[in-house]
């Protein structure tokens, strides 16, 4: 007889099943086009998702056709995407984006990435001013439906709690380590599951292990009367109440 060890990272693909048991099957479709997606994810630096639709929608009734946005003064376009804060960072970073694509292709159709093996896709993008890992990723998942996982703040969380990754591991070196887990064609569910859970069931606090799917297979969870093998800083706290102090 085998007997699991209870620090083991748990297994992504039995993670996978599960959260699709619960969240359900997920099928891809092109989120926005790749100019917009790359735009909309610079914009969504620092800040939530409801004002980085708004402040979106914002700049594209401003500057309907992104070459305008070129011809416009950095103010101009700081203004139009003042909603969704750090604008004098971001309109700089995006006129330098949109400048980058035009200097390099010769227009801003971002088409031939999808004909392009996906490593060159991503190291074509990571090169654009400003462009990380995880835009990238987003370009390449949402608008081409290619497997690239973005690791956003719910993703490196929930990886790190269920061992696929080292505590210490920044979200920009996990991106290759977490995409391999799981095969090509599931990389979207993946991706879009562990959001799911990072925001309903495994919270940055508080997480709530005593009813989460995952707890007899994960090395963070609470409910295991061993501790897991998670530092204290990154272990979800329980809700017991606190000792008071007389
Ligand atoms: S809620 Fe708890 S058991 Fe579930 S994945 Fe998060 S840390 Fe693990």
């Amino acid at each position: 007889m085998t007997t699991k060890r209870k620090h083991s990272p748990a297994d992504p693909h039995r993670v996978l099943a599960d959260l699709r048991i619960l969240y359900g099957h997920q099928k891809w479709t092109q989120r926005r086009k790749p100019l917009d997606e790359l735009i909309y994810t610079v914009l969504s630096q620092h800040t939530s998702d409801a004002n980085t639709d708004r402040t979106f929608a914002s700049l594209k009734s401003r500057f309907p056709a992104w070459r305008t946005v070129q011809n416009a003064s950095p103010e101009e376009v700081a203004e139009a995407i003042k909603l969704g804060g750090l604008s004098r960072v971001k309109a700089p970073r995006i006129r330098a984006i949109l400048d980058a694509i035009e200097a390099d292709r010769g227009d801003l159709d971002l088409g031939f990435l999808e004909r392009i093996p996906m490593t060159e896709a991503r190291g074509w993008l990571t090169a654009l001013p400003g462009v990380g890992p995880k835009t990238a990723a987003c370009v390449l998942l949402f608008s081409f439906g290619l497997p690239a996982m973005p690791v956003d703040t719910h993703v490196h969380r929930v990886s790190k709690r269920l061992g696929f990754i080292a505590e210490k591991l920044s979200a920009d070196k996990a991106h290759p380590i977490i995409e391999s887990l799981v095969d090509p064609n599931d990389v979207y569910q993946f991706h879009i599951n562990l959001i799911e859970h990072g925001r309903k069931v495994c919270h940055a606090r508080r997480a709530a292990c005593a009813t989460c799917i995952l707890n007899e297979i994960c090395p963070s969870s609470t409910t295991n009367a061993a501790s897991p093998a998670v530092s204290p800083a990154n272990r979800p706290l329980t809700d017991a109440p606190k000792k008071r102090s007389i």
